[in-house]
This record gives structure tokens, C-alpha cells and sequence, in this order.
């Protein structure tokens, strides 16, 4: 079976690999997409959870999809809110909420959200987005392994109710030639028999794809590329593989290496808020080097000492803020913390994670 080379959109094919910066609320922070195009980003991820949330499914339903709202038409991904079920849920006992077999129940400002598999599916269609992912019950690597066993077995029940309802709404809709892509999400912690497990059941129910689930962090920090390598050594070549918030650069080589082609994570905006730029350890785009363990650094404005540097934040950069600021520049804004010393960052650091995807499709495997 051959291994997809391109991600089906609603506006056109986008070749892979790709990554999907965090547009959580149906915004990149401090961008709008005029800048998001500039950096050469294909995709975007946002939020069931949270947009749900913010918005209700009443008025989801009345935009026709979002992309319009948010003046957006590249790909589109929905995380299905199985992430904040650790990341709100399980991280503070029952005081945000609690997990059961129905759904995820959400506890927040004085409001019940029960968040079940069908309702993640149906607001995700409402949305409109190119990739559905199903609810899952997240897991926390440390847990115990009768913890993790529960939510495998939660995740499977979850990934066929979610199945069930996906059909259901696309034989309605008559839309099933046109159809989102939906992606399973496999859970099981470190524990890699339970993985396995997992993808089996999943791959029953059938899915375009399968998502690395839970914290993908061990305990001493370093990345599990062994849960990584038992998901794509045991699922079939033709199905999409999506490192769920992966992650460094460096992860994302080596996750590519093992046939994963969907990336999606917070580092690169959130880094460049708080001054922390990637730089290709390059003097041109053509003479980067993604093969070398070390093929970038860090660039921290606010910790330049120097205050006449001014060269562009990267030699192998063409982004916007490298072809028309210098670093001195940049350091400035950084001072005196205006808004748009954010901005250029985020920019920067976006064409950066671009122009790793235009390597990695040329890096021979
Ligand atoms: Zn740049």
C-alpha cells in the first residue's frame, strides 16, 4: 500500500508533510491570515473544546464552516477536545470536571459542558474542517497500568461511537464523497502491548489515519519514540500518521523518519512570544542541513547584548521579519514590549517550522 503524499483540503491538496500551528480560539496570536500566508503555513489547528465554548453550537452552525469567520482558506484541523480531558480534567482531580463513560464533563465558570464523542463530532463538522479526530481519554503516561487500560478501552468505545455519528451526519449531508478525513487516536501510555491493542481495535473500525495520543514526554523528559515507532510499525502504510503536539524540530525529523507526516504544536508561537526564535544554523535556505543533530539554534532578543547587531534574525530566513528588521530592532521592540515585537517573532518562527517541512519533503528516507 502506498503512503499518502498529500493532504486532501476543501480548497486544494496540500503536499506533505505538513504542519498545523495552534489557532486554538480560530486565531494564531497576534497574526491574521494575510501574515499566517506570508510564512508559507498550509494548515491550521483549532479547538473543539474551546471554540464550542466561546462561540455555541447555534452560532458554529450559522457560519457555514469557519474559515470564512476567520478569513482562512488553507487546511483545517479540529483537535477534538480529548486533549483538554488531560490537560483541564485529569490534571486537577474532580475540580474541573470528571470523565465518565458517557463523555468528558467540564466544570467552568459556574457551567456543566458534557462533552460526549457524538457531540465532538458533530460541532467538528459544523466547523467544516479537512480532519475530524475522535474524542479520546487522554493518558497520562504515569498512570498505573490498570489507569491506562480504562482509558484504552474508553478511547476504542469513544472511536466507535465517534465512527457511528461521523456516517451518520455524512449520509445526511449526501457529502460522503466529499468527506473530512477522520483520524483515530491510539492511547496506552508507555505501556506498548496496550498501544498495540488500541491500534488493533481501531483499525477495525476503520479510520483515515491515527494520531500518537497522551503525553508524548517521558518521565525524564525525553521523548517516547518507542510508543512512536509500535504506532507506525503496526498500522497500515496507506493511513495517515499525526504526531498530535509534536513538537521540536528535531522530534519532528525523526517522527517523519518513522512515517508520520501530520505535525501540529504550540513551540513554535508560544516560544516567539516569550523571545525565543529558531535559527538554522545556516547562511542560506538551500545550504540548511536537516540531517545534522544540531541544525539549529535559539536566538533570545532579550538577552542580546548586543544592541548594534544589525544582521537579519537568520541568514536562511525569507520571512518578513528577516527581510525587512534586524536583530537590533527586534531587540528593541522586545524592551520596551510592544505587541509587535510578538508579531515579527511569531512570524519568524512560523517560516522557520515552513521551511522544515520543505526540507523534510526532500530528505531521503
Ligand atoms: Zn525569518
Amino acid at each position: 500500500m502506498i503512503s499518502p503524499k498529500f493532504f486532501r483540503s476543501s480548497t486544494g491538496e496540500i503536499p506533505l508533510p505538513v504542519f498545523f500551528p495552534d489557532a486554538t480560539r480560530a486565531v494564531v496570536k497576534l497574526l491574521d491570515t494575510k501574515d499566517l500566508e506570508s510564512t508559507k503555513t498550509n494548515g491550521l489547528l483549532i479547538n473543539t473544546y474551546h471554540l464550542y465554548k466561546e462561540l455555541g453550537l447555534p452560532f458554529i452552525k450559522k457560519l457555514g464552516g469557519i474559515r470564512k469567520f476567520m478569513g482562512w482558506d488553507g487546511a483545517l484541523i479540529s483537535d477534538s477536545g480529548g486533549f483538554q480531558v488531560g490537560s483541564l480534567i485529569k490534571k486537577h482531580g474532580t475540580r474541573l470536571g470528571k470523565v465518565t463513560d458517557d463523555g468528558a464533563m467540564f466544570r467552568l465558570d459556574g457551567k456543566k459542558i458534557l462533552l460526549t464523542p457524538e457531540l465532538s463530532i458533530q460541532i467538528q463538522m459544523e466547523l467544516g474542517v479537512d480532519m475530524v479526530v475522535v474524542l479520546d481519554d487522554f493518558t497520562d503516561p504515569l498512570v498505573p497500568r490498570q489507569n491506562a487500560k480504562e482509558s484504552v478501552n474508553r478511547t476504542i468505545n469513544w472511536a466507535h461511537r465517534s465512527k457511528i455519528e461521523f456516517e451518520k451526519i455524512n449520509r445526511k449531508s449526501m457529502r460522503n464523497s466529499r468527506r473530512p478525513y477522520l483520524l483515530g487516536i491510539v492511547q496506552g501510555g508507555y505501556y506498548q502491548d496496550l498501544r498495540k491493542h488500541c491500534i488493533e481495535e481501531l483499525l477495525k473500525i476503520g479510520f483515515d489515519g491515527l494520531g500518537y495520543g497522551g503525553w508524548p514526554l517521558k518521565q525524564n523528559m525525553t521523548f517516547d519514540y518507542e510508543s512512536a515507532k509500535t504506532i507506525s510499525e503496526n498500522t497500515p502504510s496507506n493511513y495517515l500518521l499525526y504526531g498530535l503536539g509534536v513538537g521540536k524540530p528535531c522530534e519532528i525529523v525523526n517522527l517523519y523518519k518513522l512515517g508520520y507526516t501530520i505535525f501540529d504544536c504550540v513551540l513554535p508561537t508560544r516560544d516567539a512570544r516569550h523571545g525565543r526564535l529558531y535559527v538554522y544554523k545556516a547562511d542560506s535556505i538551500e545550504e540548511i542541513d536537516i540531517s545534522k543533530n544540531d541544525f539549529y539554534e535559539f536566538y533570545y532578543p532579550t538577552k542580546s547584548k548586543h544592541q548594534d547587531d544589525f544582521s537579519p534574525v537568520s541568514m536562511a530566513c525569507d520571512c518578513l521579519t528577516c527581510k525587512n528588521y534586524s536583530r537590533s530592532y527586534l531587540r528593541h521592540l522586545f524592551k520596551i514590549k510592544d505587541a509587535t515585537a510578538g508579531r515579527l517573532a511569531t512570524i519568524h518562527n512560523l517560516r522557520f517550522y515552513s521551511i522544515l517541512m520543505e526540507k523534510l519533503s526532500l530528505f531521503n528516507i
